[in-house]
């Protein structure tokens, strides 16, 4: 089943269109991954998708339902969490409090029982629950991220580069925990610059170059593409 179709999606910064009519979809249950250089438009698809910038022209249906109109809390509440580049956590604010955050466009009576979830899939947020969110370090901080969009309970989660500025005992911890998602029936849409570990996860990726899509299959294909080993994965 498509859970998203994006259909030529362009948006731009002022004058400056920056996606030139991007198409993609997501199928339930998949882990499909957007690789492409700095400044190819990732995050700005990403964003777009969210609702957080403007689609200045094209379809977005999720979940059966055109939400190319809607504001962000509509996509929320249907389903599609975002994790942005950076993490940004509320630093005051305790970490449980940050959880808390995720939660506050659904249903109330079952986050309890999801805190619960969440702690026990990330136990040092558990230890460090009535602690400020600004005082984890940046891998927690990225459980934190993670964690607080789970409290959603998305259909479909956005990660924006879930690895920058990790350390790779952290990056393998950060993507344990995106299998596990995925066996757990959470579909995932992964941008990340580090393109082999994207395509180690990932069912399938679309490659993108500036605002457009370059290529796509599934990883296996695209691992072996010659342009794409040249480009980005430096063989
Ligand atoms: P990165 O990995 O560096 O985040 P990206 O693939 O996510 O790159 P975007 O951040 O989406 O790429 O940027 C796409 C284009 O839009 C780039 O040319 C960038 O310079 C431009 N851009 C991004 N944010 C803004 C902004 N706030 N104002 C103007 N131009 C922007």
């Amino acid at each position: 089943m498509k859970l998203l179709q994006v259909q030529e999606m362009r948006a731009a910064y002022g004058r400056i269109e920056v996606l030139h009519g991007v198409s993609l979809h997501i199928d339930a249950g998949e882990i499909v991954a957007l690789i492409g250089a700095n400044g190819a438009g990732k995050t700005t698809l990403l964003r777009t998708l969210s609702g957080v910038h403007p689609l200045a022209s094209g379809g977005i249906v999720f979940g059966g339902e055109d939400m190319s109109a809607q504001p962000s809390q509509v996509r929320l509440r249907a389903g599609m969490a975002q994790v942005p580049e950076g993490r940004q956590v509320f630093g005051p604010l305790s970490v449980r409090d940050n959880l808390l955050m995720g939660a506050y466009v659904r249903d109330q009576a079952e986050v309890p029982q999801d805190i619960e979830r969440v702690l026990d899939m990330f136990p040092i947020l558990r230890e460090k629950q009535h602690l400020p969110a600004g005082s984890l370090s940046g891998g927690q901080q990225q459980m934190l991220a993670l964690g607080r969009a789970l409290m959603a309970r998305p259909r479909l989660l956005l990660l924006d580069e879930p690895s920058m500025g990790l350390a790779p005992v952290i990056v393998h911890e950060v993507f344990r925990i995106i299998r596990q998602l995925r066996t757990q029936g959470t579909t995932i849409l992964l941008v990340e610059q580090n393109a082999h570990l994207a395509l180690t996860v990932a069912d399938r990726a679309y490659v993108m170059e500036s605002g457009r899509i370059a290529f796509t299959g599934d990883s296996r294909a695209v691992r072996s593409d010659p342009m794409v080993q040249k480009a980005y994965l430096g063989l």
